[in-house]
């Protein structure tokens, strides 16, 4: 049967603390069974724990890959040079006054990558293991991803080193509102426009609003998105990036001559991302075969009606031992022999040792850097088409934008317009990386790389050098 949360800590040796959800979906008080939830040193076989990739790694290997992409496009040498630095980096120390009246002082960091094509734009992340090299990756990772939507950012990310679950809701709404006073000589709606991520939420945002209002002496609800809709917050902006990876992955099945109807999709990952990807795309007559969280995996060979299945889970319970379904490993659901692979869950988890076993033909990178380089290689290797995170989980973004667009008019848009919208930037951006990937034979993921630096290069060249 499904499990509590209590119960799933239990039967985990969970000790409350651990991973925030990521995204802006589901508020911090209520996240689905998340990374989180159960650490690795929490009784879970290790068997289950993908191999993430060490979190300091990620700049060195952001800097390799802008490297492989300035030769590949012969990107001009001084170009390549500023792109490799970012901007901007702030270091702020964070006082804030616990529940028992000692005081703490957490380590934050707010960084611009690059501002060329418009203000920087990227998430808040609350995590125990950010670091400023990983805060820079996913800056210069933001840089690219709004270049290859064509939306007009540039590139941001932030963050605290701090678990937030183990904080009280004041001590939270504490860090939060002197945090952004700290950050706040950096961002602005028209510099910088922070965003939930990991650790982070509506309720987040809410604070970061209000303390930019408090300051400034008046409402600037373009200073951040991911605000929940009755501060001017975007419908559609919490389903937002499942649905996004739902055309994506029509997108892409429509050009490998495959109906998405019945195809058989496996999705790792059940939280906002992996669970929005599930009942979009059943509505599009996919069928889910597998969906996991970090307790394991369900799987049913005639499908899983995700609408049924989230509506008799709770937010903070397990799916594993929903009725009609098999449990399986999360291990396990990465080699099914299922058409589609949807990793929406963690980065790292399709590595050297795991992607010889994987059996679908599609890989649709919903979480971010979900396959290694290595594992990539051998992807490649065996036929199997890999649609890069900056493509697969853009819609979040891409909604962001039009929230901002909404703050700056004051004037809301009905969900069918949002969704209508970035369908249709999802669909372009597609079609151009495809024609290219086809036009070159090369990868998904180097043609992405090579339209986002190549825009990026261009607003340079126009742009000049200052002074
Ligand atoms: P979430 O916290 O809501 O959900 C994460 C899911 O992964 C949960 O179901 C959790 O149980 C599962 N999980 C955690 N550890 C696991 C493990 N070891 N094995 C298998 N499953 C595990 O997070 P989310 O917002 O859905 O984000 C998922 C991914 O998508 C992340 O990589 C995130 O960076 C990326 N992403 C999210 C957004 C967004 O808008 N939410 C946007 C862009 C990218």
């Amino acid at each position: 049967m499904v499990k509590s949360s209590k119960a799933q800590k239990k039967s985990n040796g969970n000790n409350g603390g651990g991973k925030p959800a990521a995204g802006d979906a589901p508020p911090l008080t209520a996240a689905r069974v998340s990374s989180s939830a159960l650490p690795a040193a929490a009784g879970v076989s290790s068997a289950r724990q993908p191999v993430v990739p060490k979190r300091h790694d990620m700049w060195e290997q952001s800097l390799r890959q802008l490297d492989a992409t300035a030769k590949s496009i012969n990107l001009e040498p001084s170009v390549h040079e500023v792109l490799r630095h970012c901007k901007r980096t702030l270091e702020v120390a964070v006082p804030v006054k616990m529940d028992n009246g000692t005081l703490q002082v957490f380590q934050g960091y707010r960084v611009h990558h690059n501002q060329f094509r418009g203000p920087a734009k990227g998430g808040l992340r609350y995590h125990h293991e950010v670091s400023m090299d990983e805060v820079k990756a996913l800056a210069m990772l933001m840089t690219w991803k709004c270049a290859l939507m064509n939306i007009p950012y540039g590139g941001a990310k932030g963050g605290v080193v701090v678990d937030p679950r183990k904080l009280s809701i004041g001590e939270l709404e504490r860090l939060t509102r002197r945090f952004t006073s700290e950050i706040m000589i950096i961002i602005g709606p028209d510099k910088d426009i922070p965003a939930p991520d990991m650790g982070t939420d509506g309720q987040v945002m809410a604070w970061i609003y209000d303390t930019y209002n408090m300051t400034t002496g008046h409402a600037v609800p373009q200073i951040v998105t991911g605000k929940p809709v009755s501060l001017g917050g975007s419908l559609g902006r919490v389903e937002a990036t499942g649905r996004g990876v739902s055309y994506i992955t029509a997108a892409v099945a429509k050009e490998k001559g495959l109906d998405l109807k019945g195809l058989r999709v496996a999705i790792q990952g059940a939280g906002n991302v992996g669970s929005n990807a599930a009942k979009a795309l059943h509505e599009m007559g996919a069928r889910v075969v597998a969906l996991s969280d970090v307790g394991g995996a369900i799987y049913s060979e005639s499908g899983i009606d995700p609408f049924k299945l989230f509506s008799q889970v709770g937010p903070k319970d397990s799916i594993v031992g929903f009725p009609g379904t098999k449990s399986i490993s999360n291990d396990e659901l990465l080699a099914l022999d299922a058409d589609i692979l949807i990793p929406a869950a963690l980065g790292g988890v399709l590595t050297e040792k795991n992607a010889g076993e994987v059996k679908a033909k599609i890989v649709v990178e919903a979480a971010n850097g979900p396959t290694t380089p290595e594992a990539d290689e051998i992807l490649r290797g065996k036929g199997v088409t890999v649609v890069p995170d900056i493509l697969a989980n853009a819609g979040g973004v891409t909604v962001s934008y039009f929230e901002w667009v909404q703050g700056i008019q004051y004037y809301f848009w009905e969900l069918d317009e949002i969704n209508t919208r970035l369908h249709k930037i999802m669909t372009k951006a597609f079609a151009n990386l495809w024609a290219l990937s086809k036009r070159e034979r090369i990868p998904l993921r180097d043609a992405a790389m090579r339209i986002a630096v190549s825009r990026v290069a261009e607003a340079n060249k126009m742009l000049g050098l200052f002074p």
